[in-house]
């Protein structure tokens, strides 16, 4: 757990790790403390720490959604239109206790539903993402949660800085009363700005909780516990400035051999009409799926993930001789390894514009989709 206190003051406490000043103590408020390795040097209080200009600095790259949403009253909670706030007007309504956890900057990417953005915007929204952190410590990107469980995946799979990046979004708009937007913000920019999720990958911060890129997923139209991650279990909670992780994504143990730790698909290395098509079938009782596998290859399809097993066999024959590079995946979310079919298909997208060898394709699924511990027995 990291708690950033040294000075509590409005509630709220600048960047030292485990310390046990609470906002209802202000007598330990000057009790100095290690400082998280992000920092240079320690801080005694938020002023100072500002002019020093030691608070990590983290950059928003916004997207839109629910959270930057405008209801049509302050109790329509599903009444709204996403995506029409600007992310530094949302800004302003978290400070000033905001800029005493962080050196915030923004960007806005675009302002859209999720649903909005297609394959060749997430390869920009990367390029974004790493541009931010050539110079932040941390990023936060915000988007609708309706497609953010293939955001965070994507991201994870493509940005290669080891540094943290958060998701976030909200499950009520902005401006309705009891809104999660505001704190789910406020919590993921706390998040990024501890740096608890270094080599993480990219994480989604939700309802005081933080998820892994691979199992997240949404569960629920309007709950705000909506996202889950399977059996696994989410990694860790917000809790005020505190982050308890209590555990984490396979690859933080490679966290230091960079080479290692980063993923095959450096985007700078091919341009965005190298990302193929990749489509998703859906297995089902009595499916024809023989007519939609004809009508994607004509269409220059190049990759097709079957969700479910039903005659999977002839599927696969039918899709190879047709050139289309088939996949198998189940259709439920749950189980050992299993990559449920959007985010197979954003790995199988990604790996066939890296490579047209489908050795290379299963060794990636295997290290990517199976990655787990290496646990050695005899330590
Ligand atoms: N429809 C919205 C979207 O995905 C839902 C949300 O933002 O939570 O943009």
């Amino acid at each position: 757990m990291r708690r950033f206190t040294v000075a509590c003051i409005q509630g709220l406490a600048v960047l030292a790790p485990n310390t046990a000043c609470a906002a209802a103590a202000p007598e330990m408020a000057a009790t100095p403390a290690p400082v998280p390795a992000m920092q240079a040097t320690e801080a005694s209080s938020p002023a100072d720490a500002a002019e020093a200009g030691v608070l990590p600095r983290v950059t928003i790259v916004a997207t839109g959604g629910t959270i930057a949403g405008v209801s049509d009253t302050r109790t329509s909670f599903q009444s709204y239109r996403a995506g029409s706030l600007g992310i530094d007007e949302m800004l302003s309504e978290l400070r000033p206790q905001i800029d005493e956890v962080a050196d915030v900057t923004t960007v806005q990417f675009g302002n859209r539903p999720s649903g909005g953005y297609a394959i060749a915007d997430f390869f920009d929204l990367t390029l974004a993402v790493e541009e931010a952190l050539e110079t932040a410590d941390a990023v936060v990107v915000t988007s609708g949660t309706g497609s953010m469980d293939e955001f965070v995946y994507w991201l994870d799979l493509t940005v290669q800085s080891r540094k943290p990046v958060v998701i976030t979004g909200a499950m009520r708009p902005w401006t309705v009363i009891g809104t999660d937007a505001h704190a789910n913000l406020f919590n993921a920019i706390v998040l990024a700005a501890s740096g608890e999720t270094r080599c993480f990958g990219t994480v989604l911060m939700l309802n005081d909780e933080f998820h892994a890129a691979k199992e997240a997923w949404k569960g629920d139209a309007y709950r705000m516990d909506t996202f889950v991650s399977r059996e696994l279990g989410n990694l860790g909670f917000i809790d005020e400035l505190d982050v308890r992780t209590y555990r984490a994504p396979p690859r933080v143990q490679h966290c230091a051999d960079p080479e290692r730790w980063m993923t095959p698909f450096d985007l700078n290395r091919i341009s965005k009409d190298d990302l193929p098509r990749v489509e998703v079938l859906i297995g089902y009782q009595g499916a024809g799926l023989d007519e939609a596998i004809t009508a994607w290859a004509e269409a220059g399809v190049r990759g097709i993930v079957l969700a479910g097993g039903r005659g999977s066999g002839e599927v696969q024959e039918k899709a190879e001789e047709m050139g289309v590079v088939f996949r198998r995946t189940h259709r439920f979310r749950t189980g050992t390894d299993n990559l449920y079919p959007q985010k197979a298909r954003l790995l199988l997208l990604l790996s066939l514009a890296f490579t047209d060898d489908p050795e290379q394709v299963d060794a990636w699924f295997a290290e990517l989709a199976g990655a787990e511990f290496q646990v050695d027995p005899g330590r």
